[in-house]
């Protein structure tokens, strides 16, 4: 983005966004932590009007679970980031997607979405949608005809672009240009972009929803989710939804995630120059089938990227080659010493993990049976991480030469499973 003397560049907009104002004469660069329960009026009419104003809409707080002014900031520089309407806070991603299905779908009404989405997205529909007789349906965003789908009660779109695991980029201007012919609106899991990156807000999408938990927060220790919508309207349905599911965060990581999305530019910079050494390094590994990375000109997904996304997350994931099995897969991740094992990303630390089998089969978009490891390249120098990868491939050769590896030998000597439970998170 280019900055002219009447547009001011996305970095400028985005550090000073909610940021204090000094009209007492002098304050601080950080909105402060303003933790409340009850909120206090000055007089019974001042109380009615609040109550009034917060009812025509108005986001302004009568309680201390609507937040204040730490709350209402990130609200404020999340809705500059996405160019949307309004922001609500959720207390996690996931609850931040039940938030819009809950807001948007009733019972009888139908919803398209992708296969590729974010996992636990389907335990919500399994556990929760399907018992109040709402019907998602899951469709390949690349593949089939969305048009065609389309049912008289169909009420959402529901779309993650990167997708989860193998990072599938949708044609959101396409898709999004279908739904708005048929006046149904589309959210969008944009939590890979970090909202820096991607803004589908302008390429047709009307719900943007993050796990502010990954890039925004950046550092592993917050749980959270954000939904922006792009309409008076919309915002109105989200509204009533988050009030009646009582959805509040903490001022603490309110804070904590205005403060990181202040350095989300330069972390995300970094994490994308690293993948990128590492997706390239990867490719190049005769144990590696192939490499899921959008910003690799050999990923199916690179046009579209182009196109649509100005950068890449640090998430880099690869499918081994056909010799490997689930147990060297593992014996990989085990190697590893500076990428700890656990799920969620987005933290300043490399991870890995094994992808499991039947989250990747749900994606239409792959349909190879080789196990997946995904990685999230941290901001340690990439050199250490891929002399750490290597020495990791080096293991799963060595293991392929002898017959069986001690610790399942031992396992199964004691008459132990060594299938471990799968993993559906982050
Ligand atoms: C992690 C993640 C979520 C859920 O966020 P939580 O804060 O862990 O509940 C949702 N969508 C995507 C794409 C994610 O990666």
């Amino acid at each position: 983005m280019t900055n002219t003397p009447t547009h001011t560049g996305r970095t400028t907009r985005l550090l000073h966004a909610g940021a204090p104002d000094l009209r007492g004469g002098s304050g601080p660069v950080n909105v402060p932590v303003v933790r409340t329960s009850t909120v206090r009026f000055e007089s019974s009419a001042a109380h009615a009007e609040h109550n009034h104003r917060r009812s025509a809409g108005e986001r302004i707080a009568t309680y201390g679970r609507h937040g204040l002014d730490t709350h209402r900031a990130l609200e404020d520089a999340v809705t500059a980031l996405e160019g949307g309407h309004r922001a609500f806070l959720a207390p996690s991603g996931l609850s931040a997607i039940t938030l819009v299905l809950l807001a948007l779908l009733a019972p009888g009404d139908h919803a398209l979405v992708a296969d590729s989405v974010y996992s636990p997205v389907r335990r919500v529909d399994d556990t929760l949608l399907q018992r109040l007789g709402i019907t998602l349906e899951y469709f390949s965003p690349s593949r089939d005809d969305l048009a065609a789908r389309i049912r008289p009660n169909t009420r959402l779109i529901y779309l993650e672009s990167p997708s989860s695991l193998l990072y599938e980029v949708l044609d959101l201007p396409a898709l999004g240009a279908i739904a708005r012919a048929h006046g149904i609106p589309v959210a969008i899991d944009n939590t890979w972009s970090g909202g820096w990156f991607h803004q589908p807000l302008a390429l047709g999408a009307n719900i943007s929803i993050h796990a502010s938990t990954k890039y925004i927060c950046g550092h592993s220790d917050v749980m959270q989710g954000i939904v922006v919508t792009d309409s008076a309207e919309l915002s109105g349905k989200i509204a009533t939804a988050h009030e009646a599911l009582g959805l509040t965060v903490g001022a603490d990581d309110a804070y904590l995630a205005l403060r990181g999305l202040r350095t989300l530019p330069v972390r995300l910079a970094q994490h994308q120059r690293h993948a990128t050494q590492v997706a390239q390094w990867l490719l190049e590994q005769p144990q590696v089938g192939r490499v899921f990375y959008p910003a690799l000109p050999s990923d199916p997904g690179h046009a579209l990227w182009k196109r649509d996304f100005s950068g890449a997350n640090g998430l880099v994931s690869f499918a081994f080659e056909d010799a490997i099995d689930a147990r060297g897969a593992e014996a990989f991740v085990d190697a590893l010493r500076f990428f700890a094992i656990g799920a969620s990303w987005g933290g300043y630390e490399s991870l890995a993990l094994v992808a499991a089998r039947d989250r990747v089969r749900e994606h239409s978009f792959w349909s190879g049976t080789q196990p997946v490891v995904r990685l999230h390249v941290g901001l340690e120098e990439p050199q250490d991480l891929i002399a750490d990868l290597g020495q990791a491939f080096a293991r799963v050769e060595e293991r392929s030469s002898i017959a069986v590896e001690p610790p399942f030998d031992k396992l199964r000597a004691n008459g132990l499973s060594t299938v471990r439970p799968e993993p559906v998170e982050g």
